[in-house]
């Protein structure tokens, strides 16, 4: 049973001595619980909150613990009346290859499950928190302009498809052109601009001549600066995540801005939001399932997935993850399906 468990905590951005690859023995399930084998494990940016030990709406990982993540598993044994061998589940079972569970926080995924790593993208976590996210808290309205970051990513990339579904104007960003490209082309987004460009702040203004009715908040940092001056009146904005400052271990340097960005609240009467997906909206899972599987299935909503080989390779797709090395929803393969 190979498992990576936290070395230790980092001190900015994460780096492989962090992550420490063990092997231990399988371990057997007793009455009322279940051997599971982990056939895809998420990673997912909000991991790197949790290798740290500052206060969050979730308690860290311990030092020498196993990582945490989300993972679709096949029951290899079960000694639980509601589980069979053979079934799917989605699990909580981190980064390891086996795990026993007593079926607490398993959603059965049946026997039967042509894309299992779907249930960790679309049809799982990143897509409940675009769907929540952009209609709960966004609430877009035909002819709007919605802008959204991260926009090829997991989350991004199904907000600004929802957006399109909704009859809104589609800009994303995204880092470099392939990405960019692939907000039109894949995607559909009306543009698509890269923060990386040296003039993205005047790109942006011009995309967004009508202002800005909805931004969808996954990053923080320079995009938000050239985003807050074209929020429009009564702008909302879902704070879903701020991932460039996710390594920061200080507030940055320069003049304090707040009483610039809370101006421009008071006077635009604007809406910002933070949300927890599960948290806040967990009982509607259901209800996202039943709208967004039949998107993916007639093609309306489009995904992209980025698979890793090999539980090894997880702490360095994870590292990638927080610099914008992944192209899609980032997977580990870690079994056979
Ligand atoms: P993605 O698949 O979008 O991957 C992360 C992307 O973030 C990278 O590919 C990169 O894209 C972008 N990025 C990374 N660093 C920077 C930076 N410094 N500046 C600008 N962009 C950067 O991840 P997810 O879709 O899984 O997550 C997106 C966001 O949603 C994260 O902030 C995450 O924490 C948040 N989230 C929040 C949830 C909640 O309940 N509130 C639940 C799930 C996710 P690019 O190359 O295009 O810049």
């Amino acid at each position: 049973n190979r498992r990576i468990v936290l070395n230790s905590r980092p001190h900015g951005a994460p780096t492989s001595d962090n992550f420490r690859l063990e092997n231990a023995d399988v371990p057997q399930p007793g009455e009322g619980r279940v051997l599971l084998r982990t056939v895809y494990l998420s990673l997912d940016p909000y991991m790197r909150g949790r290798m740290s030990d500052s206060p969050s709406y979730a308690p860290p990982v311990e030092v020498d613990a196993v990582m945490v993540g989300g993972t679709v598993c096949r029951v290899l044994q079960s000694k639980h009346s509601d589980f069979a061998e053979g079934d799917w589940v989605l699990a909580n079972t981190g980064w390891q290859d086996y795990a026993v569970s007593d079926g607490q926080g398993l959603v059965p995924l049946g026997q039967e499950l042509k894309h299992p790593s779907r249930s960790l993208g679309v049809l799982g976590m990143p897509g409940f928190t675009a769907y929540m996210g952009l209609l709960d808290i966004g609430n877009p309205q035909p002819g709007e302009t919605v802008v959204v970051a991260a926009a090829t990513g997991a989350v991004g990339s199904i907000v600004g498809q929802i957006a399109k579904l909704k009859g809104c104007r589609v800009v994303g960003i995204a880092g470099g052109p392939k990405k960019c490209q692939t907000g039109v082309e894949t995607f559909g987004f009306d543009e698509c601009l890269d923060h990386h460009a040296a003039d993205f702040a005047d790109q942006l203004a011009t995309a967004c001549g009508d202002g800005i009715d909805v931004y969808f908040e996954s990053v923080g940092g320079k995009v938000f600066d050239a985003v807050l001056p074209l929020l429009n009146v009564k702008a909302r904005i879902p704070v879903c995540g701020l991932i460039a400052h996710y390594n920061d271990t200080a507030l940055p340097e320069g003049p304090d801005r707040l009483p610039l960005l809370m101006q421009t609240f008071l006077v635009r009467r604007i809406k910002a939001q933070g949300f927890i997906i599960f948290d806040d909206y967990g009982p509607r899972y259901d209800e996202f399932l039943a709208e967004m599987t039949p998107w993916v299935e007639q093609g309306k909503i489009k995904f992209i997935e980025d698979v890793t080989d090999g539980l090894e390779n997880a702490p360095e797709a994870f590292i990638g993850l927080l610099e914008g090395k992944n192209f899609g929803k980032l997977v580990v393969r870690v079994g056979e399906d």
